[in-house]
């Protein structure tokens, strides 16, 4: 099935929308990034305003001990681990304007894989080298019927050879804000989603 025209309502609907992180600027952004995995961006956001006081930019980060960065993280899983990995990429870029657009450069800084890579390149406005997939995704596409790949990496080389690269910033982002908003783990919203009417999941289950 040729998904595109529909892919393209859902594009446009979601496909200029904001990350849910609540950053100021491309350093807060990649600290954020870094802190929300495997937490919820609710917990990042509320966190957030009391660390960049204390840490205002990636020269302020650098300078620091990871132990400093405990009491501003410390509800976020994995915190030790991640103030470590948010001393050394400051350490390794020194200043906000070093940071880099591109996975490969990214994914060379600790506690930065492709997702994360992903979703810094497309707030940052950079040149899409690939596709977003997050717990959202692997949840949205599956149902969708649009490739039967579940892990992320085969997922995300999947979307890129059928959808093409103009729509890669929108694409992961939009079945993400989808999944966020109204394609839920239960009782999906098939009825207000611009995609039902080329769903698998929502034909078999007949939602609409
Ligand atoms: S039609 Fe329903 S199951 Fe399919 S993507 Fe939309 S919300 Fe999810």
């Amino acid at each position: 099935m040729n998904y595109l025209p529909q892919l393209q309502l859902l594009f446009k609907k979601y496909g200029k929308k904001k990350h849910p992180l609540d950053y100021a600027n491309t350093y807060q952004l990649v600290v954020m990034v870094v802190l929300s995995a495997q937490t919820t961006d609710a917990l990042v956001n509320k966190l957030a305003p009391e660390l960049f006081k204390q840490f205002p930019s990636m020269k302020h980060l650098a300078a620091a001990h990871p132990e400093k960065l405990f009491p501003f993280i410390k509800s976020v899983r994995g915190f030790r681990k991640k103030a470590d990995w948010l001393v050394r990429i400051a350490q390794a870029l020194g200043d906000n304007k070093k940071i880099p657009l591109t996975q490969k450069e990214l994914t060379e800084l600790p506690g930065i894989g492709r997702k994360s890579a992903n979703v810094i390149i497309r707030e940052a406005g950079g040149v899409p080298q690939g596709i977003i997939v997050d717990l959202h995704v692997l949840r949205v596409v599956p149902r969708l019927g649009i490739t039967a790949e579940i892990t992320p990496e085969k997922m995300e080389k999947a979307l890129m050879e059928l959808i093409p690269r103009k729509y890669w910033n929108a694409a992961g982002m939009s079945f993400s804000h989808l999944g966020r908003e109204l394609c839920r783990p239960t009782g999906p919203y098939c009825a207000e989603c611009v995609m039902n009417s080329v769903c698998v999941y929502c034909k078999d289950n007949k939602l609409v």
